[in-house]
């Protein structure tokens, strides 16, 4: 792995601090390292293999459209993009779909989709966006700046201009934001990067109708947080109320590069029209055949059911830890996205769960983030909890 690593050093751009593992293959619930190594995966790609790596159904499914075309251009109609967008239509309860090529991509989307609704609103291309403190967007220079992050947008600066941002889960931090110019409000339901923070029932519900009141659109990042991982396929079901946009990414491929930003009705025939935006290669059918086949996985399994009862699982196994050890101080997150935040950098620990076998993933520097794939059993999360217990 040390060839391979040098090798690497030497040619990839060194964004990343990156351990010193070298993955092979994975299969299920477990990764695999150049020297054969098996380690449980508790990060999943970052919140990405819902159905744990190589999935029979859906590398077959990506099989059989490699035999038939991969891509084509979306001058054209393809049949896997059709079904894969009926199928997000239902799950997500909105009207219209555009498919990207990753999460920023789709946070790109949807800015534009508010800016244009805005343009054609009041004639005027000054929309202003409130989003959130410590939130994560993405990478890209619309997505990083809407991300609450100072220390990310930092060099990168001036961003896309009229963005503001308020407090996550203080609605009179949104209200005091709001003018004439603001056409949206972004946040995660749930927020994963900055460190495992829910909506609370009184923000989201206050956010949607101080939105309707001032025909503000509400988009919502559910890029991490979506796609079954609450125990519901999006979290923002649990509150009853639905955003003009969501977006959508990460677990939406299990693996393969591909995003969506889904409109309401009102957004969608008010908005992006023919020649306003367009990409490449997202919505190719080689990506939309493995997202069909992953939303039908989702139809045809009782994965969320078993994300409820096995996250509930995680979460009493995760206070007794932290009941344990006075270095956890606070335990946040629902289902298969929980936290356990600690007194100090959790760096150490991480690593030393490596040379133990089990993969974890921080969120920021003082945050364990559980992100396992969504077909763990009760057994797995006891598996976890006694590598990881040790290593504290
Ligand atoms: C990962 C993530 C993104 C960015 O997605 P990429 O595919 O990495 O561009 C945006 N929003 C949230 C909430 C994310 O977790």
């Amino acid at each position: 792995m040390k060839e391979i690593i040098n090798e690497a050093e030497s040619v990839l751009l060194h964004t990343y601090n990156r351990y010193q593992i070298v993955f092979d293959h994975g299969e299920g619930l477990y990764l695999y390292d150049k020297e054969g190594k098996k380690y449980l995966d508790f990060m999943a790609g970052i919140s990405v293999h819902a159905f744990g790596h190589c999935n029979k159904e859906l590398k077959d499914a990506m099989k059989a459209q490699i035999d038939k075309m991969i891509h084509v251009s979306n001058y054209y109609y393809n049949e896997p993009a059709v079904e894969a967008a009926k199928k997000l239509v239902h799950a997500t309860g909105l009207s219209k779909v555009f498919f990207t090529n990753s999460g920023a991509e789709a946070v790109e989307g949807a800015i534009k989709a508010a800016r244009k609704y805005h343009y054609l609103k009041t004639g005027k291309a000054d929309g202003e966006i409130i989003a959130m403190e410590h939130s994560f967007h993405g990478r890209t220079m619309g997505s990083l700046s809407v991300t609450g992050n100072p220390h990310y947008r930092e060099a990168f600066e001036p961003g896309i201009g009229n963005v503001k941002f308020a407090k996550m889960n203080d609605l009179e931090s949104v209200k005091a934001l709001v003018n004439e110019k603001t056409c949206a409000v972004i946040f995660e339901t749930l927020q994963g990067e900055g460190g495992i923070y829910p909506a609370t029932d009184e923000f989201i519900k206050g956010v949607r109708a101080l939105c309707d009141e001032k025909d503000i659109l509400l988009i919502l990042d559910e890029i991490q947080c979506g796609m079954g991982r609450t125990g519901y396929m999006f979290f923002y079901q649990k509150f009853g109320i639905k955003p003009d946009i969501v977006t959508v990414a990460k677990a939406l491929g299990c693996g393969v590069p591909i995003g969506a930003f889904v409109l309401n009705e009102k957004v969608s025939e008010n908005s992006l029209k023919a020649g306003d935006h367009g990409t490449t290669y997202g919505g190719n059918p080689f990506a939309t055949a493995a997202a069909n086949k992953v939303l039908e996985l989702f139809d045809q399994t009782n994965i969320i059911k078993n994300v409820k009862e096995v996250g509930d699982y995680l979460y009493e196994k995760l206070e007794e830890l932290k009941n344990l050890s006075d270095k956890i101080v606070d335990h946040r997150g629902i289902g298969l996205i929980q936290g356990l935040e600690f007194s100090e950098p959790v760096g150490p620990i991480i690593n030393k769960a490596l040379e133990n076998n089990l993969v974890l993933i921080n969120a920021g520097s003082n945050i364990i983030r559980f992100v396992p794939p969504l077909i763990i059993s009760k057994e797995d999360v006891d598996t976890m909890i006694k590598i990881l217990s040790r290593c504290i």
